[in-house]
């Protein structure tokens, strides 16, 4: 069983190799089932990363840019369950995981009109995940963009939950929402592990 996993996955990495040699293709461009392969890889690195240096409590700088990579791959796990995105799609869901935090800005100059009342800024909540897929239905080009950012935003949100909480019924509640980090670390955990089956069984297939 052992022998199989490993030939299996030199198998995979081989195939990945070969597909990235011929199409000179990013993450973006391959095929949704090395995609998978490559972010199921990935994945567990957050937790691995998080267990050595826990959330925030990093010198700043350094937690500031460990946390910042988690919630880029956060970003790539979650739309990865989306098999047929193109790659501008994926890129405005990591990207997008990660341009949300800029809304720390205004705080960070004394402004407080995004954070009255709550512990991050209202536009980490689900409101702000509503207006975007909203905007992504209406007829006007690129909206595919304003999907990926979306679920982007909505990965991010789950990782803050579990580093501090978000407010996320603003504007219905201004309480701070949490999940012990484990549900987190569980949620990534688990999408690792189906995205590496499911390419493991569609690259054989
Ligand atoms: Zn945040």
């Amino acid at each position: 069983m052992r022998a199989s996993w490993s030939a299996s996955t030199g198998f995979l990495i081989r195939r990945v190799v070969a597909a990235t040699a011929q199409h000179g293709v990013t993450i973006a461009d391959m095929p949704s089932q090395y995609r998978a392969l490559l972010i199921g890889c990935l994945a567990p690195l957050i937790v691995v990363v998080d267990l050595v240096y826990p959330p925030l409590q990093a010198p700043r700088p350094l937690a500031a840019l460990l946390d910042e990579s988690a919630h880029f791959v956060t970003g790539l796990v979650l739309i990865a369950w989306f098999p047929h995105v193109r790659p501008s799609t994926l890129w405005a869901a990591a990207f997008g995981a990660v341009l949300i935090d800029l809304d720390h800005l205004p705080l960070e100059a004394g402004w407080w009109f995004l954070t009255l009342g709550t512990n991050r800024p209202y536009t980490h909540s689900l409101i702000a995940v509503g207006v975007l897929l909203l905007l992504s239905t209406f007829p006007m080009p690129r909206t595919h963009l304003l999907f990926g950012a979306a679920v982007g935003l909505l990965s991010h949100l789950i990782r803050d939950m579990a580093t501090g909480g978000v407010p996320l019924f603003w504007p219905l509640a201004a309480s701070r929402v949490t999940i012990p980090y484990a549900g987190y670390a569980a949620v990534i955990l688990v999408a690792a592990v189906v995205l590496l089956l499911v390419s493991r069984r569609s690259v054989r297939g």
